[in-house]
């Protein structure tokens, strides 16, 4: 969660890593700004004419003095030149280290679907949803089985593309946008065509990644209320229900378009 969207973070703040890059920072600016009144102070009684880098931590110095000079160890790991470092968020982006970049995050950018079903699909692309075949490796003993077709293991692939009450809910839902998926016969494929056609800042790519991102949480919801509620709605109520909501989400400037192709049969 706490990595850029970029490599399918949330860009929410390590605060641990946070506070440590701040001292880092503080750290830095000791070797380097001599100029300040504490630095001048921290310089007369513990550093003296000993080298910042390599000085034994003195070991009557206040925790704090002990903690900044402890921190020369993370701007050394952030393979900083120590003529300059940039901001604390430069820095802290340098600690976080290189992460491969992923092909999705667009899917998530600009998506006026509910938060709820934003995060679920965030959980979705990266295969982190409890699906059966998962929670049998977790050590569950549980029945495999598809509880939305009955023939087969219940498999993110499975649940969610190749499952006959997915294909039937995908056919509906991609019927109403006017969109045919039917080629798609592998996640691989799916999630490919999924984010070619999510691209961009038109109206049509705005429906698209809100009916891809409420049409995937309901079906886990559908998935949820038959395994614990033994609720069971046919595709067409589902299909319907998303169309519904989707049409009282949508961002003002694409509801005339959505209105446009708003037939559901
Ligand atoms: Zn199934």
């Amino acid at each position: 969660m706490c990595t850029p969207k970029s490599v399918g973070g949330l860009n929410l703040i390590n605060l641990l890593l946070w506070n440590k890059t701040t001292i880092a920072k503080v750290c830095w600016d000791l070797a380097h700004k001599e100029d300040k009144l504490w630095i001048k102070w921290i310089n007369a009684y513990y550093v003296k004419q000993q080298q910042l880098k390599d000085m034994p931590i003195p070991k009557q110095a206040s925790w704090m003095v002990r903690r900044i000079i402890a921190s020369r160890d993370i701007l050394q790991q952030a393979q900083s030149s120590n003529d300059h470092i940039g901001t604390i968020r430069q820095l802290y982006l340098q600690l976080l280290g290189d992460l491969p970049r992923v092909s999705w995050k667009n899917l998530l950018f600009q998506n006026s679907a509910r938060r709820k079903t934003v995060f679920n699909l965030w959980l979705l692309l990266q295969g982190r949803l409890p699906t059966k075949d998962r929670l049998v490796n977790w050590g569950l003993n549980i029945n495999q089985q598809c509880v939305l077709c009955q023939g087969h293991v219940e498999t993110r692939d499975h649940l969610f593309l190749l499952c006959s009450y997915a294909v039937m809910l995908w056919k509906q839902v991609m019927r109403w946008i006017q969109e045919d998926q039917s080629n798609n016969h592998n996640w691989d494929q799916h999630l490919q065509w999924i984010i070619n056609k999510a691209k961009g800042k038109s109206s049509r790519a705005s429906i698209f990644r809100m009916v891809v991102t409420e049409a995937s949480y309901a079906l886990w919801m559908e998935r949820n209320t038959h395994i614990f509620e033994q609720i069971y709605r046919s595709s067409e109520v589902l299909a319907r229900e998303i169309a519904y909501i989707c049409n009282v989400t949508v961002v003002p400037r694409a509801r005339k378009q959505m209105q446009q192709i708003l037939i559901v049969e």
